[in-house]
């Protein structure tokens, strides 16, 4: 089949990658002609697990193509993807929607033949409705269904998602649409499971999904201060609670609250349409609300543990909003990082793979080492922000020889607690007690 994918992003990209592999033909329009131009030259703009090896087989076999012309990447496709982004407003806090709406009306003129136009980027319930408004003005005699086709990939783990989806969700009535993402689907039959839904219910799902999981971090991470408190281990606790099928044992890691490009604002987006449909979304509301304050709550442990100390500096493990990727968007390290430097803190920051992102949002603001042993060099504290793999194995006899003090706070619960005790550090996780002597 043919496919083209609008929008080639940290979604678009590894949809795009994915249906190629699945041996469809794959054109990615994109705005942007410098991602484009990379991308058609074999350089990937983002870092995602996996990615680059099925990129690359895909662009060298020619199943896979990058432009930036709107009539060329829709030419002859059975299925056109939309997958642009869908930020929020600054200042309504409303989802904003320009950037579907400019595709459906940049691409309506050049549908030649029936095409299901499928749109995957998170959009308000109703949107479809509107995106195949501007289509049929646009363009009366077009051939085609708009179903709604959202995405639930996770970052960091978006390749293993597209082969492996819990569930695709697709919104529509027509059967002519619902054939076509059958065929779409065909090679991974076996793994995935389509469920066919209306379109406004598939619109909902997402945000829905997005709230509940959003949801259940905040409460995991109450249940952690909880721990704190009362000298349970959050890691016992959540085992407990995981084992009951009932809830399931996923996000139910505690941290310092989410981030990312999607639950801040699929939460907010929610709250807004609650609003504009009159309904009480408090539960919604209070987990974006207390999940923003515990970047202060992380913010203040770390100024705590450092009292007393003249110009204080601070190394940070972890930039990006959650391990395997590079995206820094609304991420709690660096909305942590920004609080600290407004105390004066001195930050020196390592990310395996977020640093270029990250510099785009911190500038010179703070340093940046090439490695976790060189951010760690005469710190005060070490903060482990993003729960990178291998900041479980630091090589923390390494960091002991050259850190200012043996002090470790753990906001990911990754380091090996009795190794660090082993050797003398003073560690502090979350929903754990102190280790090593206490603050
Ligand atoms: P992104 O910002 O990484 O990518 C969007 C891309 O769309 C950009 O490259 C931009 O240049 C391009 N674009 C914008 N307007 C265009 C146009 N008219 N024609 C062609 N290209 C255009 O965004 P993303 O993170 O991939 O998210 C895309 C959508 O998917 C959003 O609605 C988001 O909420 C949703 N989503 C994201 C994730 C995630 O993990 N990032 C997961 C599920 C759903």
């Amino acid at each position: 089949m043919k496919v083209a994918i609008i929008g080639t992003g940290y979604v678009g990209l590894p949809t795009g990658v994915g249906f190629a592999a699945l041996r469809h033909h794959v054109t990615c329009v994109d705005s942007d002609r410098g991602k484009i131009s990379r991308l058609s030259n074999g350089d990937l703009p983002i870092f995602e697990n996996g990615l680059e090896d099925i990129f690359m087989e895909s662009l060298s076999a020619g199943k896979i193509e990058f432009t930036t012309s709107m009539e060329k990447g829709i030419a002859g496709a059975d299925v056109v993807i939309i997958t642009v982004g869908t930020p929020t407003d600054p200042t309504t806090h409303t989802i904003e929607l320009k950037y579907v709406r400019q595709a459906a009306d940049q691409l309506a003129k050049f549908l030649k033949k029936y095409a299901v136009i499928a749109v995957k980027s998170t959009v308000a319930v109703g949107t479809c409705d509107e995106v195949e408004q501007i289509i049929r003005q646009r363009n009366p005699h077009a051939e085609f269904d708009v179903i709604s086709m959202p995405e639930f990939l996770r970052e960091g783990f978006a390749v293993h998602d597209f082969f492996n989806p819990d569930r695709i969700v697709v919104g529509t009535d027509s059967m002519r649409a619902k054939n076509v993402i059958g065929k779409l689907y065909e090679p991974l039959e076996k793994k995935s499971r389509i469920l066919y839904v209306g379109r406004r219910s598939g619109e909902m799902i997402k945000y829905a999904s997005n709230a509940f999981l959003a949801i259940k971090i905040h409460y995991i991470n109450e249940v952690a201060n909880l721990c704190e408190k009362t000298g349970a281990d959050i890691e016992e606790v959540a085992l407990g609670i995981g084992m009951d099928s009932r809830i399931g044992d996923k996000f139910l890691k505690p941290g310092p609250g989410y981030g990312g490009s999607c639950f801040p604002k699929d939460t907010s987006a929610m709250v807004s349409m609650g609003r504009q449909n009159n309904t009480n979304l408090r539960l919604v509301e209070m987990a974006i609300a207390e999940n923003s304050k515990r970047k202060d709550e992380m913010a203040n442990r770390i100024l705590d543990s450092l009292g007393g100390i003249d110009s204080p500096k601070v190394a940070i493990l972890g930039l990006a909003f959650k391990g395997g990727t590079d995206d820094c968007r609304e991420s709690p390290a660096i909305e942590i990082i920004e609080k600290l430097l407004g105390k004066g803190v001195k930050i020196v920051a390592f990310d395996p793979k977020a640093m270029a992102n990250a510099k785009t949002l911190l500038g010179d603001n703070i340093t940046y080492a090439t490695d976790a042993c060189a951010a760690a060099k005469e710190a005060d504290l070490l903060v482990v922000a993003t729960e990178w793999d291998e900041f479980g194995s630091l090589d923390l006899e390494r960091i002991k020889a050259s850190i200012g003090r043996p002090k470790i706070f753990d906001m990911r619960n990754v380091i090996d607690a009795n190794l660090a005790r082993k050797l003398g550090f003073s560690l502090y996780g979350i929903g754990k007690q102190w280790h090593g002597g206490g603050k």
